[in-house]
């Protein structure tokens, strides 16, 4: 059986990084049928935060990354005490007062990497190493091969940042008789600026993304891009689709870059295939929290809307910039915009429309269009010379949809009432 594993210290919120680590051994489980362990490395009773461990659990789950078999390090001390003891007895290892150490055995050390190949190092750099410290808890290379060894993993798959704790670990095993693992070290992420990533270039929680309205189908199709390619020029994916094509050896080497821009360009096309019932049922928690609804809400409305803007976000939070003037109370449309698009001199003609409009029964946009075309033609005027104007005064934006379905959501009241408050002080 192929089993792998996901290793997070809850020492901080679950990353862009992380997550990616945990997608390729999830990817790499369910490609091979295998199996997708969970283990929480919380050993460091100081940094590590039950809070943490609750919120890499919650990204998991909205990532769709659903484990066979979850641990916890801090409930295992017992069994690396026991390793240690056996060591100890067998004398390769020694004390330090409490602490307890391995005795290094100068030799070359090869590592089958299967994104790297072979990779050779000399342990003669290697000094002793510390298996547990004083105060009773593991060292992280310690505990991370007793239980690898244990949860019977298969292929240990990381970041490349660890590379350099395998040649430790490897004589680790070595001591303890265990068969290791094999390995596959993923390609760093940088930032735009070629740099580490930063929280400025992405390198912030999953849960963020979650927060600014990125759905979890985007984060993880976009994860899956970086070291990866599900070939074919394909980059927008589903997850069952990318299991699929998905190997490991196809990783790259090179490092990834971090790029906001088409992480929010996979969200669009991710949006686009939501069904308006789906995309509405997901923005919902966004309008409430925002206080745009209530809990008792026009469904069918609000999936009009939702028809209306959907070809148009990027991010569920991008739908609240768009359509905030159908929701909010106090609707006012800034001085300056006013100025831009003259309304003061359009008086005369946002009154008549005015008094079109409360003429008009079944406040459809086709019915809104006639009036409005009539009216126009009425003062002797094109369309575009009133369609700017009227959509800043309804929406405060120069840009959206279609004017008369704006009108026709915004509904008879609402559209007369603004169109009456933009020309009230002139
Ligand atoms: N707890 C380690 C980390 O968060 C795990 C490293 C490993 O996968 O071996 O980096």
């Amino acid at each position: 059986m192929m089993r792998v594993r996901f290793a997070p210290s809850p020492t901080g919120f679950l990353h862009i990084g992380g997550a990616r680590t945990a997608l390729f051994n999830w990817m790499y489980a369910k490609a091979n049928g295998g199996q997708f362990i969970l283990r929480i490395e919380d050993t460091d009773q100081v940094r590590s935060k039950e809070e943490y461990v609750d919120e890499i659990l919650n990204s998991m789950k909205w990532l769709g990354l659903a484990w066979d078999e979850l641990y916890r390090q801090s409930e295992r001390f017992a069994i690396y005490r026991e390793y240690a003891d056996k060591l100890l007895k067998e004398d390769k290892a020694y004390k330090d007062g409490e602490a307890v150490i391995l005795k290094i055995v100068p030799q070359k050390i090869k590592i089958y990497d299967l994104i790297r190949d072979e990779i050779e190092f000399d342990s003669s750099e290697i000094k002793d190493q510390v298996l547990m410290k004083s105060d009773g808890s593991p060292t992280y290379s310690f505990a991370c091969v007793v239980d690898d060894a244990l949860m019977e993993i298969s292929c240990v798959i990381r970041g490349e940042d660890h590379i350099s704790n395998t040649p430790k670990q490897l004589l680790i095993y070595q001591a303890l008789g265990f068969k290791p693992p094999k390995f596959a070290h993923l390609p760093l992420i940088m930032g735009m600026d070629r740099a580490r990533l930063s929280k400025r270039t992405g390198a912030t929680a999953v849960s963020d993304y979650q927060k600014e309205g990125f759905l979890s189908e985007g984060v993880v199709n976009y994860l899956m891009l970086l070291g990866w390619s599900p070939g074919n020029n394909q980059e927008v994916v589903k997850l069952d689709a990318a299991i699929k094509s998905f190997s490991i050896k196809k990783i790259n080497k090179a490092a990834a870059i971090f790029d906001m821009d088409k992480l929010k360009w996979i969200n669009t096309q991710h949006i686009k295939q939501k069904s308006v019932q789906e995309l509405t049922g997901l923005l919902v928690p966004f309008l409430q929290e925002k206080g745009y609804l209530g809990q008792n809400y026009n469904g069918k409305n609000l999936e009009n809307i939702v028809d209306l803007y959907k070809g148009r976000i990027s991010t569920l939070l991008d739908f609240l910039d768009w359509t905030d003037f159908l929701f909010v109370q106090e609707f006012a449309v800034s001085p300056e915009l006013k100025n831009e698009y003259k309304i003061a001199n359009l008086t005369k003609e946002f009154r008549l429309l005015q008094q079109r409009l409360q003429g008009v029964e079944d406040f459809n946009h086709t019915n809104v269009e006639t009036v409005f075309r009539a009216a126009v033609e009425e003062l002797g005027l094109k369309a575009a010379d009133l369609v700017h104007p009227i959509r800043v005064a309804l929406t405060g934006k120069t840009v959206g949809p279609g004017l008369f379905e704006t009108m026709a959501l915004l509904g008879k009241e609402k559209t007369i009432q603004r169109l009456a408050d933009a020309v009230k002080h002139q």
